[in-house]
């Protein structure tokens, strides 16, 4: 389309072509929207090398994170509420005025709270809100946020950073803080936030409390030799450097001898050591790559994975692991050990924990501790799970019993630690039960 051939429309031809061109984008806006719902809602993201919605929006649409999780919350609600994409595409409402009306939607007023946004403008919609005392509920004091994100049920993909409210909260549009209403941050768990400046910097804003304050004064009175200034962005860089060594210490061991490379633990958990080693690596970031080669740039909460899966006899060795986010961690084990499996162990895993928080937490306690899960090999532990399945225990049953295997020991004795724990197991929860029954 070439701006020169427009001109020869007549004024009449252009107003004609202009409202069908219009339709056209309402209607490619509401595809564009129903994809990011069904690519959210089926997390296919993980397999093209993302974390979240959100990282794919930006990664692959090149949108601001602001857009993306405006966008992503905008597809949900519409997914929830499909007449919302009846709206959008006769023009009745736009992305704006959905996401502002979005928290406020629920079941029960979804048709007539919609009818009623109809054709209004943003500022129209937040007077409707507020005259219906959704305002009462805290609904307009922060429009923009993904508040109705806990109520969506779309908590079990949810994970990394996507998952955490101050994220979304924090890189809260200009607009949101511009128009009055209430700080970003409010209700947020995390302070402070660090933003661009000129000359590649940055600027960091923090609130800090009067005990925090007099221990930076501490560290300003010891430095004042070597930061005689004062200046805080030094102290803070020093202050930066000393912590991360030694959170680096305490996670990875002190120093890293040359066998770590090649170092086999008996355990399913590796050495702090060996840890170290596959983190450092790995450069510290999620391994999955996409089919288009694009790797995931997830640098919390990363797991070291098995890449020959634990329970398939992989040994955890260094070239057996690899760094992985919860989110292709999840993914991958659900390509490899299959979804329903992994749903009824994230099941089971809820289960016992409604039963039984305090046991759980002790089991779980023990699962990381190297010598207790501790499996001779991947074949013993295959050879105990069979041999529980025989005797009519399920799979997560026997994953669980397989766990009590010890070096060393006989099938016979490896059976019968995994009998006696999943029995004992069973009388607990029974008794849990009788006692709830009372
Ligand atoms: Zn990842």
């Amino acid at each position: 389309m070439r701006f020169a051939s427009l001109t020869q429309l007549s004024p009449e031809a252009a107003c004609n072509r202009l409202v069908t061109v219009d339709t056209e984008r309402k209607l490619k806006l509401v595809e564009w929207l129903a994809l990011i719902a069904l690519i959210d809602e089926r997390r296919d993201y993980r397999a093209a090398g993302y974390s979240s919605m959100s990282a794919f929006c930006m990664g692959r649409l090149h949108l601001t994170l602001d857009r993306s999780l405006r966008l992503i919350q905008v597809a949900r609600v519409a997914r929830r509420y499909p007449m919302a994409f009846e709206f959008l595409a006769d023009g009745r409402l736009g992305l704006t005025t959905l996401s502002e009306l979005a928290p406020a939607l629920r079941v029960g007023n979804a048709s007539e709270l919609l009818e009623a946004a109809a054709h209004k403008t943003k500022e129209g919609i937040r007077r409707l809100l507020v005259d219906r005392a959704w305002a009462a509920c805290g609904v307009v004091a922060a429009p923009s946020s993904l508040e109705a994100r806990s109520e969506e049920p779309v908590a079990e993909h949810s994970e990394g950073r996507e998952g955490s409210l101050s994220d979304l909260i924090a890189p809260a549009s200009p607009d949101t803080s511009s128009a009055g209403y209430a700080p970003a941050h409010t209700g947020m768990t995390r302070r402070g936030r660090i933003t661009p400046s000129a000359g590649g910097e940055y600027d960091v804003r923090l609130s800090i409390t009067e005990d925090e304050r007099a221990v930076l004064r501490r560290a300003e009175d010891l430095l004042g030799h070597a930061v005689p200034s004062g200046d805080l962005a030094e102290i803070y860089a020093r202050a930066m450097k000393a912590y991360v060594a030694q959170l680096e210490k305490e996670r990875f061991g002190a120093k890293r001898s040359a066998s770590v490379a090649t170092a086999v633990t008996k355990s399913r958990t590796p050495t702090r050591e060996m840890r170290g080693f596959v983190e450092d690596r790995d450069g510290g970031q999620c391994t999955f790559i996409g089919p288009d080669g694009h790797r995931c740039e997830e640098t919390r909460g990363l797991e070291c994975d098995h890449i020959v899966p634990w329970c398939k006899g992989g040994p955890t060795t260094p070239s057996n692991l690899r760094l992985l986010c919860p989110v292709h961690n999840q993914f991958e084990a659900e390509r490899e050990l299959g979804k329903e499996y992994m749903q009824g162990r994230r099941e089971s895993a809820e289960r016992e924990r409604a039963l039984d928080p305090q046991a759980t937490k002790a089991a779980h306690a023990d699962e990381q501790r190297p010598e207790a899960g501790a499996v001779a090999t991947g074949e013993r532990h295959d050879d105990v799970c069979d041999a529980l399945r025989a005797l009519g225990y399920n799979e997560t049953q026997a994953q669980r019993g397989a766990r009590e295997s010890k070096p060393g020991a006989s099938l016979e004795d490896d059976v019968k630690a995994a009998l006696a724990v999943l029995s004992r197991k069973c009388r607990h929860r029974g008794e849990l039960m009788a006692k709830r029954k009372e």
